[in-house]
């Protein structure tokens, strides 16, 4: 797979634009120059891997536009070493992100196909996370909880309890919630029983099913 000064070029001009849509967080802007998009997507469909958008993958799913990719990831506010659930694999896009930052990933695809594909191109591109499980995010994954930091990618229409209770104390939850248009949210433990919770505006994301598939 190639990554030459073209797609380079283009990477950067990107990172200038997540920039300038309001991005601060220079470690995530140094993870998106980092990471060839392009390899994510079908390779007819390569020109679409440097614009701003949102894009069709296998399943019916997307890779998440770089833009809300920035935002949640911004909102997380992750270190190094801390340990990560993402719900909805997809195209890995994400994940390659958090590997960037230094995370422990663990993270979740309902979608058997996309599950498969998305676990051997990781692997083959370099990316390690600690876990890929095919099962239903709802659930999230009690046997490794707690997690620092919890990342949905897919709009939920309502918060899954199970993702809560598998947050630590003082540790942050990013989730868009809504049915049609979802509000991104973050969720902060602040004690064993009490969650501060903080929106930020409407984003669109494909929904978040239950079971897999
Ligand atoms: N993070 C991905 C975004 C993919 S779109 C990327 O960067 O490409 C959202 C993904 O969530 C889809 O792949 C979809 O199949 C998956 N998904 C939806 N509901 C889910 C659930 N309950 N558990 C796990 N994954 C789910």
């Amino acid at each position: 797979m190639k990554d030459n000064y073209r797609h380079q070029g283009k990477r950067q001009l990107l990172v200038k634009t997540v920039e300038k849509k309001g991005i601060k967080d220079q470690k995530v802007l140094d993870a998106i120059s980092r990471i060839p998009r392009h390899w994510f997507m079908d390779s007819s469909f390569e020109d679409h891997a440097y614009q701003d958008k949102a894009f069709p993958i296998a399943a019916d799913q997307t890779i998440s536009q770089p833009y809300t990719v920035a935002f949640q990831t911004e909102l997380l506010e992750l270190k190094k070493g801390e340990q990560v659930l993402e719900i909805g694999t997809g195209s890995g896009y994400q994940t390659a992100v958090l590997c960037e930052l230094g995370a422990k990933v663990y993270t979740i695809e309902r979608q058997r196909e996309l599950y498969k594909k998305t676990k051997a191109f990781l692997n083959k591109i370099g990316y390690r996370p600690k876990y890929l499980s095919f099962g239903d995010g709802y659930k999230g994954l009690p046997e490794y909880a707690p997690f620092d930091k919890i990342i949905v990618t897919a709009g939920a229409p309502e918060v899954p309890k199970d993702l809560l209770g598998q947050l630590k104390v003082g540790g942050r939850m990013v989730i868009p919630v809504g049915i049609d248009v979802q509000i991104m949210t973050l969720f902060i433990r602040t004690s064993p029983k009490h969650f501060d919770k903080r929106e930020f505006g409407n984003f669109r994301f494909v929904p978040l099913l239950e079971n897999k598939n």
